[in-house]
């Protein structure tokens, strides 16, 4: 049974269908990666499953528990985390501080002791910065802190919603080698991208989305040419 298995979600705001009928899993070591356009759902799905977002159809299994009614605070402690867009750091607040509300949920002061020095491994970057307000940091230093502040929950199953955006193509490499090296950490990871290039480099498997519908799945790691209206915005070979 995979670890995250998605089937029939369905999000409406009002009368917008933003997702209609969207299935996919998630197995342990997969880097699943979900492309589309703008306002093409990809972080409805994702604000769904996190159950920030309510779901007007279909059920969500993780570790096989139904959690599809679930609220948040809950789906966060059985281990799904979800890196924001935008990336959404506390700018006024430390580096290590935006770690710590991370862990919220742990009570223990040697857990989070912990985890942090696990994070600082991880970002000697962050390590190095931890005193400094977080809204100093670069672009692709609030990256690492919001993929840190998602460790900091110690999750089986990490939901990224465009970590590449915005940056510049140095940072854009960092942010690649990151995911792979949480993956590789044995954290699944569900990613979404607009950058076809990263997509191609990391995903054991790509869905396509367009206007809340899946347009095509790829399983071989290799977003293929022919995808039709995508190829105006995707780089695609
Ligand atoms: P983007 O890359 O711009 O974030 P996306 O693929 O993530 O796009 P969503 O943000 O999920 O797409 O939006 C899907 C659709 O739902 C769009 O038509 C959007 O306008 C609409 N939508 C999103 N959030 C809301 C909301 N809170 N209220 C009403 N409509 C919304």
């Amino acid at each position: 049974m995979p670890l995250l298995e998605i089937s029939d979600v369905v999000v409406r705001y009002g009368a917008v269908t933003a997702v209609q009928g969207f299935s996919g899993s998630v197995g342990d070591g997969d880097i699943v990666v979900v492309l589309g356009p703008n306002g093409a759902g990809k972080t409805s799905l994702l604000r769904s499953v996190a159950g920030l977002v309510p779901k007007a159809g279909g059920r969500v299994m993780f570790d096989g528990t139904d959690i599809t009614r679930w609220r948040t605070h809950r789906i966060s402690r059985a281990g799904i985390a979800l890196v924001p867009e935008g990336r959404r750091i506390f700018s006024p607040l430390s580096v290590q501080d935006n770690l710590l509300i991370g862990a919220y949920a742990r009570t223990s002061t040697q857990d989070k002791a912990k985890l942090l020095s696990d994070i600082y491994d991880r970002f000697p970057v962050l390590a190095e910065r931890r005193n400094r307000q977080a809204g100093l940091l670069s672009g692709g230093e609030q990256q690492m802190l919001a993929f840190g502040r998602a460790l900091m929950s110690s999750p089986k199953l990490m939901m990224m919603d465009e970590p590449s955006m915005g940056l510049a193509p140095v940072a854009v490499d960092i942010v690649m080698t990151t995911v792979q090296s949480i993956a590789a950490s044995g954290i699944a990871v569900l990613m979404v991208e607009q950058n076809a290039a990263m997509a191609q480099e990391l995903a054991t498997k790509a869905i396509v989305m367009e206007r809340g519908e899946i347009t095509e799945v790829d399983t071989t790691g290799r977003i293929k040419s022919g995808v039709g209206s995508l190829s105006g915005f995707v780089d695609l070979d």
